[in-house]
């Protein structure tokens, strides 16, 4: 199978709506998958620090989503193990309020299934957010009710809110995740890398 990922790095499809936006930066593919991953992050878009640093979660999300996977830095990052594929694989720059923007179709229509491909080991996938569960869950209504139906997620799949600053108060009002579906999700995480 050719590696897309060369062809990704250098993917210049949505310059000009970035160049549009307030930052009006360049795009910069945050790629960061290979074959042989067991446990495949199926996340949003990366965040302008994310964007600065080239890593994914390298901010306040990324420590949350490691305490909720029950993993450090080391295991997180390595490639080996885990692979991180977003909706869309660069910052999509703010909106008029100072939000994310939401990623842009065209990255998932263009990439998604040849980076999917790369990753035929994957045991469990998690997947983080709205925009990656309307791709992988058939029937996605809500974020919150696709997280509350832990029990009938197809085997190997999670669903989690995005673990973003942002969704604190969610947390809050829902504390079912962190008792019920986190210790689950650190089980199913440790069994896939022992795998
Ligand atoms: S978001 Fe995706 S499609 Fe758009 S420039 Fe980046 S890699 Fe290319």
């Amino acid at each position: 199978m050719t590696d897309i990922r060369p062809a990704l790095r250098r993917c210049t499809l949505c310059a000009d709506r970035f160049a549009l936006t307030a930052t009006a930066h360049r795009p910069n593919p945050v790629v960061w998958f290979q074959p042989g991953a067991r446990i495949l992050i199926a996340s949003q878009a990366p965040g302008l620090r994310v964007h600065e640093a080239n890593t994914p979660f390298w901010d306040a999300s990324g420590k949350r989503l490691r305490h909720w996977l029950g993993v450090d830095e080391e295991t997180f990052y390595d490639r080996d193990r885990v692979a991180i594929v977003p909706m869309a694989f660069c910052f999509p720059g703010y909106d008029a309020k100072g939000n994310d923007l939401p990623p842009p179709a065209i990255c998932a229509k263009t990439w998604r299934a040849q980076a999917l491909a790369t990753v035929p080991d994957v045991r469990l996938t998690v997947l983080i957010g709205g925009h990656a569960m309307r791709y992988h869950l058939p029937h996605f209504t809500s974020v919150t009710k696709a997280v509350a139906d832990w029990r009938n997620w197809p085997e190997g799949v999670f669903a989690l809110p995005h673990p973003s600053w942002r969704n604190t108060g969610w947390l809050k009002k829902n504390p079912w995740f962190e008792e019920d579906v986190v210790p689950r999700l650190r089980k199913a995480v440790k069994d896939a890398l022992d795998d």
